[in-house]
Formats: C-alpha cells, structure tokens, sequence
C-alpha cells in the first residue's frame, strides 16, 4: 500500500504515518519527492484495513494499493527516477541514471595484468566511465577458463589506480563476498545467478551498488522482483542489466530483448543499462544494438573489450578490439537517419 501525502504535510504528520504502518505490521519506506512525501507500506502478514484507514488522517492525500507484486522497485513508490553512484574515490564517481549514458567497457574476463592494463587505458581514451572485467566467471562448462580469482581482483584494482575508472565485477557466491567488496566500486550478479536468493538477499546487506542482469529465460516481472530483493533488503542501489533472453533464434547467441528495456524503465525507477555483447554474441551487431538500446532510453551500455579478441580467454567472437569500442562509442553520439520526409 502506498500512503501519498499531501503537498503541505507536515514532518510530524509523516512521523505519524511511518509510526501507523508499523503498528499496523508493515515496513515503512519513505520517499521525499520535490513536492510531495510517499510512504509505502510494505511486507507481508500486517493488518491492511488500517493502512486504508489512514486516507483520512491529518496531511494525507490518499492511500492507493501498489498494482505490481514489486513495491520498493515500482514507479508507484519512488515516481522520479533513481540515480546509482559508483566509486566515488575520484569525481563524486559515475551517476548511472542521470542525464549522460555511461559507458562500462573491458574484458570478459581478466586474463592477466597486461591485458587489463591495456585495455583499461584504451576503454578510457576512448571514452568509457567504468571498467569491467571477470575474476569468478560462470561458465558453461566446466573445462572453460574460470577466471583467476583473487588475482584478478588484484589487478582490477590496479587498473583502477592506473586509470580513475570504477571497477565492476561479478559475485558468483556468498563465500566471495566479502573479499570482492574489498576490491570492487560495484557488483554485478550474472544472468544465471538472477534467482539465485541467497545472494541477493546478501548482496542487499551490503554497502556497494549492484549490476543486476536479467536472467536468460527471465521475465520483466520476475527480473524486477530479484531487484525487490535487494531493495527490500536495504540496498536501494541496483542497477538493471538487460543482456539478452533465449527463443528460437540461432543466429545470435541471445535475443536481445529491447522493448524489455523501455518496459523495465517504465515500471520502475531503477536505472536499466543494456549489455549488447552477452545480447548478440556478435562483434558486427554491437554498435546498431547499443545505439537502439540507448534510443528505448538505456542509462548506459556495458560492452566486452579485448586487446586481442581471438587471445581472449572468454568470450572472444563477441568482444570488440580497441579500434571496433572506438567506432561504437563515436556511433553512439551520431545522429539518428532522417525517417520523416520534409513538411512541405
Ligand atoms: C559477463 O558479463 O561476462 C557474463 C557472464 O554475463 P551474463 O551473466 O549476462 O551471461
Ligand atoms: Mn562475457
């Protein structure tokens, strides 16, 4: 339930309100708007009839029933939309979700210090604003390259020394937890790992934001609701990473599912990013994705880039080389072609 206050309510009328909903068996969650204060009522098992009830005390305006089983995730409960700080260390850090797109860009995974290094001074000439880069991968198979762990972290870090870039990396596991905090500005949970709760309700204790990708056969209610994890668990800094769905489609490694990234935006106020690389599979098809991606209104792109592509350890076929990222980000600031014909 979400209690909306009235323009001029007062603090001691909203203390009012956030002490009712907890009477009542529900968490309170407040949001300060420029005009208005909301309040949600969330969580499960508490008494809803006294939560209708408040549409008549003193500051409130009305008291309306969140339509979508996500609460702290919805629009309904935060209308403007959220903006994630990484890093921080230099530059107030990376705003994801405020006027400019972001550009996170780097390795698959990290395959040594030279190749980190490279690419990290690389991806930041040519424009990008974070640094990703794989230390824990999830792979396929088991035979496959699993990244060099602590190590990786390691030279993530220096890379971040080296270059100012934030660094975001992905957690498989609760047992890594803590030591990637200590390296990383952001963690990403992988598509495979969408549902895995445990981890989320983890990652929710912790003080870093989050890269949440959408699982590969995840809907847009369900992706949210792994996001309601984390929010209701007390980090409210979730980024959301569209990067592809399965269907039918052999062509590309994923389908990159577009309008999931408008839809997402408009349920939410979560900053939704868009991941073409894991979406296509294809180095060819990076630069048109991430431009229409940025077209439904993507906050940013997160793309794979590799010195050496065909030397990668991972993901070679879908990562760019120095020269392709630059190509892709000039395209991302070109114009769109001319559709209408002139009004005569
Ligand atoms: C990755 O970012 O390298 C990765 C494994 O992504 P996903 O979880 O989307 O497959
Ligand atoms: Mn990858």
């Amino acid at each position: 339930m979400i209690v909306n206050m009235s323009d001029g309510a007062t603090e001691r009328q909203i203390e009012h309100i956030i002490q009712r909903i907890r009477e009542a068996g529900f968490q309170p969650h407040v949001t300060r708007g420029t005009e208005r204060t909301i309040v949600a009522a969330v969580g499960s098992g508490g008494r809803r009839h006294e939560i209708e009830a408040l549409s008549v005390a003193p500051g409130v305006d009305n008291v309306v029933a969140i339509a979508q089983p996500f609460k702290l995730v919805s629009r309904q409960t935060r209308p403007q939309p959220s903006v994630v700080v990484v890093g921080g260390q230099k530059n107030g850090g990376v705003k994801i979700g405020a006027a400019e797109v972001v550009v996170i860009a780097g390795p698959c995974s990290v395959d040594s210090r030279e190749q980190l290094l490279e690419t990290a001074q690389g991806v930041k000439r040519a424009g990008a604003t974070m640094l990703r880069g794989g230390a824990y991968k999830p792979r396929t198979s088991p035979y496959e390259f699993q990244g060099l762990g602590i190590e990786a972290l390691k030279i993530l870090r220096e890379a971040r020394e080296l270059t100012g870039l934030p660094v975001v990396t992905e957690v498989m596991s609760t047992e890594d937890m803590d030591l990637i905090c200590e390296y990383a500005d952001m963690l990403q949970v992988g598509a495979r790992n969408m549902q895995n709760f445990a981890l989320l309700r983890r990652l929710a204790t912790v003080k870093k934001p989050v890269l949440l990708k959408r699982g590969p056969s995840a809907t847009v209610k369900e992706w949210l609701l792994a996001a309601e994890y984390l929010l209701s668990g007390g980090n409210d800094q979730v980024v959301l990473c569209e990067r592809g769905i399965k269907t039918f489609e052999t062509g590309m490694r994923n389908t990159f599912d577009l309008a999931a990234i408008a839809l997402a935006k408009e349920l939410s106020h979560l900053p939704v990013i868009a991941d073409p690389s894991h979406g296509t599979g294809k180095q060819s098809l990076i630069g048109a994705v991430s431009r229409a991606a940025v077209a439904v209104g993507a906050d940013g792109i997160i793309v794979e880039v590799h010195p050496c592509p065909e030397r990668a350890l991972s993901d070679g076929p879908q990562s760019l080389d120095l020269t392709q990222f630059e190509a892709v980000i000039r395209g991302l600031s070109a114009p769109l072609r001319p559709v209408l014909a002139p009004a005569l």
